[in-house]
């Protein structure tokens, strides 16, 4: 059975992490987040967490080879085997080289550009808050609580993410700008690269998403 993959890439704040949990919820396929898998090594205080809470917490890439093997692993796991959702990976050309070792010939990888200019975003960006236990995503803009400071499904308190501060927030679209970026023209050159407009509300990307994976890729 081929695998479908979801590569979504875009800005910090442009919705990767909203849509993919869209798309988890439709496709049945896991969501893999290294930013997750970063922050949840930081809680637990273990040896891949403290090494890198420095660069986290300031904003900085960690190393590709950390991050290439956390997903590696990940990717080798049984509910990945129809396929997953990559947020926040690859990162960098390097990362993105690596990924494609990881790939079999019949899969189907689908590049996604959620494209939002970070002047739009950076008010997502300074409300947002996560729920510590589901992981949904809210901030004061696009995507409001029913009831403030408060996860609508698991009635447990939002928490706001230590890099999510004006000052860092730049700082990561500069990196995002300077090492992601650079994954645009790396993608389109493979013919499986797409753009949807990430300012436009949340439902109408989620439907222009669909459209795209629902297709045949390669
Ligand atoms: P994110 O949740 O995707 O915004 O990631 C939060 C932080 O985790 C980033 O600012 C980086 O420090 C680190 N990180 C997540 N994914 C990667 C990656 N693919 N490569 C390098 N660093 C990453």
């Amino acid at each position: 059975m081929s695998r479908k993959i979801v590569k979504l890439l875009g800005n910090p704040g442009a919705g990767k992490g909203t849509q993919a949990k869209e798309i988890v919820k439709r496709m049945n396929i896991p969501q893999i987040s290294t930013g997750d898998m970063l922050r949840d090594a930081m809680a637990r205080q273990n040896g891949l967490g403290v090494e890198n809470r420095k660069r986290m917490d300031s904003g900085f890439l960690v190393n590709d080879a950390t991050v290439n093997s956390i997903v590696a692993e990940r990717i080798s796991k049984e509910d990945c085997r129809m396929g997953f959702i990559l947020d926040g990976y690859p990162r960098t050309v390097p990362q993105a080289e690596t990924f494609q070792q990881y790939l079999d010939r019949t899969d189907r990888l689908f590049v996604i550009e959620i494209r939002a200019e970070n002047s739009h975003i950076l008010g997502r960006l300074v409300t947002r808050l996560m729920c510590p236990a589901c992981g949904e995503i809210y901030n004061s803009v696009s995507r409001k609580p029913n009831q403030t400071g408060t996860c609508d499904r698991c009635q447990l308190a939002l928490v706001r993410r230590a890099d999510d501060r004006e000052e860092l927030i730049l700082e990561r679209f500069r990196i995002y700008r300077e090492e992601t970026f650079p994954l645009v023209e790396h993608y389109q050159k493979t013919g499986c690269y797409h753009k949807v407009d990430g300012l436009r509300p949340i439902a109408e990307v989620s439907q222009e998403i669909r459209k795209i994976v629902d297709c045949e890729g390669r």
